[in-house]
């Protein structure tokens, strides 16, 4: 069932056909969630499985052997990149990051944290996480080679050498490439922890390994052209140059982040990574939210009856609208509930009503204290909305 759980929006009229990550399964608390995109790219690798790689490796083999190979070899891929991410997730936690999500999507996977890394050190130990543990389930892979070898019964032993080669290679290649030292790859990361560790100037260090994920991602983008033309191939062309899209973003992303960090320090004299922690530590994460269009009546019936809060943040599709308040709502005569919509009632959105989930929790205590509704929403740094943040939350850390 696709829900989207980002923010738990009672859209009724969109989820039905809007590409929504949903959730595949919870693991440690955290929400394994899925991008439509990755379907596409499950499909593939059913496919390669099942009808290349074995049958070029060993010439003909039967159709329920070639299709169980592919599903084998499908599950144990993703479940070796769910584990890549869950080492990132669970080194993270022993250096007080929370994780908020780990997404499967088209090019892999990634975990989604909280906050940043407040040392270099920390950094160094949940970037090169992820890769020690891509190349220990290479070398798992290897070693069932070794046994299948020597203990496979003889009518399946080369399919099941081949598979578990091919996880091999699989585990090692993921290893490898997150190793290139670009951001937003975990290599990228691991220079900048040294580069950071050794200059103590973090967003030096993230310029140097931004410009190197850049330039990775030209390199990324130009292969594809070079596939296009040579090879005719505008499959992979197409692949490549979304994928150095995304690379590109990302790495820019992250040094635009810790280029308005390094600002905030200098207008305030406050560092940031000093700081306790993030608002996204302590947020109301789902937050509890209403589509502008929803009808008070239907909002009465429908949410205000189960969640007993004074103010809901109002979303469509993520983006903030406003905050809808009870207090302005009691306002509202019984007989215009059917006819008047969340939007009329709302306070529209505006600087005062949210706070980034990369704020400090300092910097959000001060700005509920100085805000009108003493409630303030958080969202991410593409804007989204991910939380809210109320009293409630901040006593708990105070
Ligand atoms: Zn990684």
């Amino acid at each position: 069932m696709a829900e989207h759980r980002m923010c738990f929006c009672y859209d009724h009229a969109m989820q039905s056909f809007r590409l929504r990550p949903f959730q595949l399964a919870r693991i440690n608390g955290i929400p394994l969630m899925v991008d439509y995109t990755w379907l596409f790219v499950v499909l593939i690798y059913f496919w390669l499985g099942s009808q290349i790689y074995l049958v070029q490796q060993i010439g003909r083999i039967g159709l329920t052997e070639a299709l169980v190979f592919g599903a084998v070899f499908t599950v144990l891929m993703f479940t070796s990149i769910v584990v890549h991410e869950l080492a990132h997730a669970f080194v993270a936690r022993q250096e007080g990051i929370r994780t908020l999500e780990i997404r499967l999507h088209i090019f892999g996977g990634y975990a989604r944290l909280a906050g940043e890394p407040k040392t270099a050190m920390a950094e160094l130990r949940i970037a090169i996480a992820g890769p020690v543990a891509s190349f220990l389930l290479g070398a798992v892979f290897i070693g069932c080679v070794m046994l299948t070898q020597a203990f496979a019964p003889e009518a399946v032993r080369l399919s099941m050498r081949e598979l578990f080669l091919w996880l091999f290679r699989g585990n090692v290649a993921l290893a490898m490439f997150n190793l290139i030292p670009g951001l937003p790859l975990d290599g990228g990361r691991v220079l900048r922890a040294y580069l950071w560790h050794r200059s103590k100037d973090i967003l030096a260090a993230t310029l140097v390994a931004k410009r190197l994920g850049v330039g990775l991602s030209y390199m990324v983008a130009s292969y594809g052209i070079y596939r296009a033309i040579w090879y005719r191939d505008p499959f992979v062309a197409v692949m490549m140059i979304t994928l150095a899209f995304i690379l590109k973003k990302a790495a820019e992303e992250d040094y635009r982040f810790h280029k308005m960090q390094s600002d905030y320090t200098k207008q305030t004299g406050i560092n940031v990574s000093d700081m306790l922690g993030t608002v996204a530590t302590v947020m109301k994460h789902p937050p509890i939210c209403v589509p502008p269009t929803m009808r008070i009546s239907e909002f009465i019936d429908g949410i205000l009856a189960k969640h007993r809060q004074t103010h809901f943040p109002v979303a469509h599709d993520g983006r903030l609208y406003g905050m809808l308040a009870l207090e302005k709502l009691r306002a509202v005569p019984e007989r215009d509930w059917e006819k008047t919509i969340v939007r009329d009632v709302m306070h529209p959105v505006d600087d005062s009503l949210f706070v980034p989930m990369k704020a400090s929790i300092e910097h959000a205590t001060n700005k509920l204290r100085s805000s009108p509704l003493q409630y303030l929403a958080v969202i991410d740094s593409e804007g989204i909305l991910v939380g809210s943040l109320s009293a409630a939350e901040l006593e708990r850390v105070a």
